[in-house]
């Protein structure tokens, strides 16, 4: 029998859509520890392109912890939490986690995809209501569809269109969850929250907030938003991860006693996946040990986002043309017109050993530089990125494209 087509072939048509619009992408090879100037394709790059916000992924004392774990308990956790792939690390880190952030228990997933997928899905379901930020992370809308909720995007942060949306359509529903990232991976703005959870109290709706760049950012004790803005006793959900500021692998979700018994019932993004390996468990159980020892990293953390908001904003003011994003954490974005312009812009801070991620659609609706700040660079890390962003080269190509 002659075969007429390829029903692969629409991969290659695909990916030369993706290649003209720009939006192709490619992995870069980092082959030192991470830290604030790593060596990236052969090259010393100062790095404002990692989560590893307190400087912790490469910090001797994870490693240390990671090797005796891997010593004592093997590389692999060998099995699903509930059959063979629950070790002893496994709950003192959950302990430690809801110690972290104030609540009755936590529960440990091996990402933070996984956390968001496991928790929306398990609370809610086709008779309930999804209320969600319309710049949620991925994994939140992921598990949003994944719950078969209805799913209503509210504009972003808009708590008029949220007030609206509980006023007409929550009636219509059994359980109402309301998610929102609380510090937005791609813009690095915060949401409402304390607002957000007295709308919820009034129209009986659960809050699902994901900490994912607060913990260990944000808060007197480095517990995150929540606890910066004195919500820790408030009920929600909090989602996380082990992988940002607090340098290993996996994802959580604390909240209370009953939330997570149910969790490890019914969640199947944990039930059916392999337990976090004893090396990532030990090295996140280790960082939230540092965390919650070592404020000074997190005020050396916000010590450099305030002068490098300065420096910017004395930049901006100089009529170089940028426009950023507004800001409340380590991650500052600059806009730029369009794709092209922001991928040549990367390009040429790369070549002045600048390394900061050009992020486009469909990432995100409007193209982008991201800038992320760790408690570990230094003023002249700061000082090299300002003067890169304000070289001739760069005003030209981002001038040239930016609308007036
Ligand atoms: C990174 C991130 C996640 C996913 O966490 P991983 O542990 O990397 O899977 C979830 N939510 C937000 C907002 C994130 O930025």
């Amino acid at each position: 029998m002659g075969r007429t087509s390829n029903p692969y072939r629409w991969l290659e048509t695909s990916l030369a859509t993706i290649h003209r619009a720009h939006w192709h992408r490619s992995v870069s090879p980092i082959s030192t520890l991470p830290g604030p100037v790593v060596t990236l394709a052969g090259q010393a790059v100062i790095n404002f392109a990692s989560n590893d916000y307190l400087g912790l992924a490469g910090d001797p004392r994870l490693a240390e912890a990671a090797i005796a774990a891997v010593q004592t308990y093997g590389a692999g956790s060998t099995g699903s939490r509930l059959l063979s792939g629950h070790r002893p690390l496994h709950r003192e880190l959950e302990q430690s986690i809801a110690n972290l952030k104030q609540t009755e228990d936590a529960i440990v997933f091996s990402s933070g995809y996984l956390a968001n997928l496991g928790a929306i899905a398990t609370v809610v379901g086709p008779k309930d209501l999804i209320l969600a930020d319309q710049y949620n992370h991925s994994s939140l809308k992921a598990g949003a569809k994944l719950s078969g909720a209805t799913v209503i995007d509210y504009r972003h942060s808009d708590l008029t269109a949220l007030h609206y949306y509980l006023t007409t359509q929550r009636s219509h529903h059994r359980r109402c969850l309301i998610v929102t990232d609380s510090v937005f991976s791609m813009d690095g703005d915060c949401c409402p929250l304390v607002e957000i959870l007295d709308l919820a109290d009034h129209f009986e709706a659960m809050v699902l907030v994901d900490e994912a760049h607060a913990t260990g950012v944000f808060g007197p004790q480095g517990a995150g938003l929540v606890e910066h803005l004195g919500c820790s006793q408030r009920s929600l959900i909090q989602v996380g991860t082990l992988s940002k500021a607090l340098g290993s692998l996996g994802g959580y979700v604390a909240g209370s006693a009953a939330l997570i018994d149910f969790l490890r019932n019914r969640a199947a993004s944990w039930i059916y996946t392999t337990g976090l390996s004893p090396a990532d468990t030990a090295a996140a159980l280790r960082a939230i040990q540092i965390v919650m020892a070592e404020p000074e990293r997190r005020q050396r953390l916000w010590q450099n986002i305030h002068y490098l908001r300065h420096q910017l904003q004395q930049q901006l003011q100089r009529g170089s043309g940028w426009r950023s994003l507004p800001s409340d954490s380590p991650i500052l974005c600059l806009e730029v017109a369009d794709a092209t312009t922001v991928m040549a812009i990367g390009q040429a801070l790369r070549q002045q050993g600048l390394f900061v991620s050009a992020v486009r659609p469909p990432t995100v609706p409007t193209s982008r530089l991201r800038i992320t700040l760790m408690a570990t660079h230094k003023q002249q890390h700061l000082d090299h990125l300002v003067t890169g962003l304000s070289g001739g080269l760069l005003s030209s190509l981002h001038l040239a494209t930016s609308p007036e």
